[in-house]
């Protein structure tokens, strides 16, 4: 039960005759839980609430607009805290965190609820009944869903979890409800791959179109794995035979269903040593947030924005993790050419997880730090900004502020291709 704080001028609570203080028991005859609830009744024309009133109970209605919020703000959050999961994947990356990272980073959360809003991935391995029946109640789409493998008993031994809910029956029902999913799977070489990816994939391409897609992505192994199991690195021969195998499935979906379906992650390319795909092969890139077409979405920003360079360019320096440096040489070698820049590019490498961890997004500051003192800089620093937390701290702590000052330079965060044109290369005027 939820307290009310406020109530929004004009709206739905306000004329249903809600008052701050009353608590809300219940919205047209289901108790309000959290966020997820309250906007689905957002969706509803009716607005029927049981409140409790100074010990009294009442109800109280209005009508309002399909979709108009109902007005209410509340004395603690609708959301609450995350649900933490219980599994022990054999590739779980939290298990692989050095030590001395903030506490949050340490968190295992497999919440539906972060799924739905956040587009995080969760196993649903451990959901009640309860919950999969409010889920599709409130039509929760799309979700994410790491599925791994169809391969039940493999994906018990690959979650750890020996109760773990069976995946196909939960996505069959799933896609009975019109509830819509898009889902990854972690290729753990010698787990699932080769038949087993085979089979997921034509398992989940049949609950297409509730199954919007899936991504390929490939294990990712840092150097702290002590004391956990074995696994192999997805090799670069591996990764050419699985883009081989994906490019065929992509055919194929494209033939029968109009999309490529699955998708493979930029790394799969770039351990490959194969061009990336045109930024129209992603279709939307819906799996972004995955690495799933994250470079040539980068790389197509930054071509609009050549367009409007005035050929008038700073002196500056970008600092990038391995994998992404050889395209973003090429780019500033473009801005070099077009815009007149004078940049130093550098290749950071991954100290804080160590392992084969390359990508820009999981370089600490100390990483940048190392990697760049002492060579030269220009006058200002590039860096991609999802290496930094909501509060500009790095994974291992320093803040952008510090390594500024630690540098000598401003250090600005690059969120995508357009920033990074317009950091290096003066806009032509608009008219
Ligand atoms: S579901 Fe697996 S990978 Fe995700 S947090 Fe839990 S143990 Fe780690």
């Amino acid at each position: 039960m939820f307290e009310v704080k406020a109530v929004d001028k004009g709206s739905a609570a306000e004329r249903a005759g809600i008052l701050a203080g009353d608590i809300i028991v219940s919205v047209n005859g289901e108790a309000l839980l959290d966020y997820v609830d309250y906007i689905s009744f957002c969706a509803h024309k009716n607005f029927k609430a049981r409140v409790l009133r100074n010990r009294k109970a009442l109800t109280l209605h209005s009508r309002k607009d399909e979709h108009e919020d109902i007005g209410l703000v509340f004395t603690r959050p609708l959301l609450g805290k995350k649900s933490v999961c219980s599994n022990r994947c054999v590739f779980c990356f939290v298990d692989q965190l050095p030590r001395g990272m903030r506490k949050s980073l340490y968190v295992k959360d497999e919440d539906w609820r972060y799924s739905l809003i956040m587009g995080n991935y969760v196993t649903m391995s451990t959901i009640s009944k309860a919950e999969i029946s409010r889920l599709m109640r409130r039509k929760a789409s799309p979700l994410y869903i790491s599925v791994h493998t169809v391969d039940e008993r493999q994906r018990r031994i690959m979650l750890g979890n020996q109760s773990a809910l069976p995946i196909r029956p939960l996505l069959r029902r799933l896609a009975r409800r019109g509830i819509c999913f898009h889902t990854q799977a972690v290729i753990c070489p010698g787990f699932n791959d080769g038949k087993r990816l085979f089979d997921t994939y034509r398992f989940l391409r049949g609950l297409y179109p509730s199954a919007l897609s899936l991504a390929v992505v490939p294990v990712g192994l840092t150097g702290h794995r002590e004391g956990l199991c074995s696994l192999l690195p997805v090799t670069p021969q591996m990764a050419r035979e699985t883009i081989k195998e994906v490019e065929k499935w992509q055919q194929e979906c494209l033939n029968g269903i109009g999309t490529r379906f699955v998708f493979a992650a930029d790394e799969y390319y770039i351990r490959a040593g194969l061009d990336l795909p045109s930024a129209e092969h992603y279709e939307g890139f819906s799996q972004i947030e995955n690495g799933v077409g994250l470079m040539a979405q980068f790389l197509d920003e930054a071509k609009e924005a050549f367009l409007s360079c005035t050929g008038k360019g700073a002196h500056a320096s970008i600092v990038t993790g391995e994998d992404a440096y050889p395209y973003i040489k090429t780019l500033a070698d473009k801005a070099v050419n077009e815009c007149g820049a004078r940049l130093h590019v550098y290749a950071a490498k991954n100290d804080t997880f160590s392992g084969g961890v390359s990508v820009s997004g999981l370089l600490g500051g100390h990483d940048i730090l190392r990697a760049v003192s002492g060579k030269a800089l220009g006058e200002k620093l590039l860096i991609s900004a999802s290496a930094l937390r909501a509060d500009n701290v790095f994974l291992d702590g320093m803040t952008l502020g510090a390594l500024s000052a630690a540098l000598g330079v401003p250090v600005l965060p690059v969120a995508d291709g357009y920033a990074f044109v317009q950091s290096l290369c003066e806009e032509k005027q608009k008219e």
